[in-house]
């Protein structure tokens, strides 16, 4: 096995637990390694420290497997690992009977570039680093015997594996494609699930809760959903008794996935929702130039900050929509916030969102602070990791 050898000091992070090891902090490698090979990681007085996946392209150069430098890195390794997580969203009780569900939480894990989601007795995974990708047999085995699943699809196609220097893998890698749609049971509400060509692995599981949080307080209400997607947060409002439910995003197959998803849930009141392809700023001014007022509004934009150097213009389109959401809801109304962005931390949102409500003259409280749901854990020693984060805000 290659030693990565890393520069003085360099090891500091390693014991804080954290796993990976950018490219700046490596003094040389002794040996020979292909991308995805496994490496010993020796500080750089020659203590042995933790085994890691080396990957030459990336400026990640090495991902930490185990923290053990002893463990074997082998198939029996990826076996416990894949069991582990299964067995902790097991020992969940708020997640038991969930047909949608995250299996495998990359880093948070202990298998970093490695997402694996369950859609019924379906799989989807992503393979995002050149570790994950040299152990795909081994992950593949070890899931299908985990979970008893009976087919499982490869969407590794995200801009990640290009920095990995990996190219883009779609299709089945075991079983064979199912006769119809793929569909989930969430929360009372039926949801397709297209896994060869929406977003991820084609649904965002982290927002299970609070769809359902925003179905618990919908009744009655005018609710406004933004960057409704395939209209997850919007079923959930109808089912719990919203009045009317407008729901926009700027992609038209998201919302013709939407617009399918109410069909499949032949109980709900269609006639109570609408959908508008538009692009969120714009709807928001127009329906304020309009005079248009809603008691609910859900604003779920996509991650404008995918690190902390674009946090300062991500932080200016966050301050614009909740403004605008503010601006926009009736007395005693509710504001359901959220951010994805690895690059803005949950004080700095919430600042952000004070910020807004007072450009926007209302004031505001914080009812309740929201997050993903537990199958998307967040690893303590990993920051890096992007994590859902909201706020319920109530107006006066
Ligand atoms: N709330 C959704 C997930 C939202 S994902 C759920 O629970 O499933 C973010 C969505 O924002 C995507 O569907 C994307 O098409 C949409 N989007 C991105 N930029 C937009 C914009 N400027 N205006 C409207 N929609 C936008």
């Amino acid at each position: 096995m290659a030693e990565l050898i890393l520069k003085p000091g360099k090891e500091r992070s390693l014991f804080r637990r954290h796993p990976w090891i950018f490219e700046s902090s490596v003094a040389r490698l002794d040996g020979r390694a292909r991308p995805g090979d496994t490496v010993l990681i020796q500080s750089a007085d020659g203590r042995r420290l933790a085994r890691g996946a080396y990957s030459p392209s990336s400026q990640i150069r090495c991902r930490v497997w185990s923290f053990d430098e002893a463990e074997t890195i082998d198939d029996a390794f990826f076996k416990r690992r894949v069991a582990l997580a299964v067995a902790r969203r097991q020992a969940l009780p708020e997640l038991a009977g969930q047909e949608g569900l995250r299996l495998i939480h990359a880093e948070s894990d202990g298998l970093p570039g490695v997402i694996a989601d369950q859609y019924g007795d379906t799989l989807v995974v992503q393979l995002n680093s050149a570790g994950a990708e040299k152990w795909r047999k081994a992950l593949v085995a070890a899931l299908v015997q985990a979970t008893g699943c009976a087919r499982i699809y490869e969407r590794s196609d995200s801009e990640v594996r290009g920095l990995e220097g990996l190219e883009k893998v779609t299709g089945w890698i075991y079983g064979e494609a199912p006769g119809g749609e793929i569909s989930i049971l969430e929360n009372g509400v039926r949801l397709g699930v297209d896994y060869a060509s929406g977003h991820k692995t084609g649904f965002y599981l982290d927002q299970r809760e609070n769809r359902q949080l925003l179905g618990s307080l919908a009744a009655g209400k005018s609710v406004l959903n933004c960057f409704c997607y395939t209209g997850g947060f919007s079923l959930q409002a109808l089912r719990g008794g919203a009045a009317t439910v407008l729901s926009i995003d700027s992609s038209g197959p998201a919302l013709e996935r939407a617009r399918a998803n109410l069909a499949l849930n032949p109980d709900l009141p269609a006639e109570r929702a609408e959908w508008r392809e538009a692009d969120v700023f714009q709807a928001l001014r127009e329906f304020k130039k309009e005079g248009r007022s809603f008691d609910v509004i859900v604003l779920d934009p996509p991650k404008f900050a995918p690190s902390a150097a674009h946090a300062d213009r991500a932080a200016r389109a966050y301050k614009d929509i909740n403004l605008l959401g503010f601006r926009l809801l009736n007395p005693g109304g509710l504001l359901m916030t959220y951010s994805c962005s690895g690059g803005i931390g949950l004080e700095l949102f919430q600042k952000i969102v004070a910020g807004a409500a007072l450009d926007a003259g209302r004031c505001a409280r914080i009812v309740r602070r929201l997050a993903g749901t537990p199958d998307h854990p967040v690893a303590l020693e990993f920051p890096e990791g992007e994590y859902l984060k909201g706020l319920l805000c109530q107006v006066d």
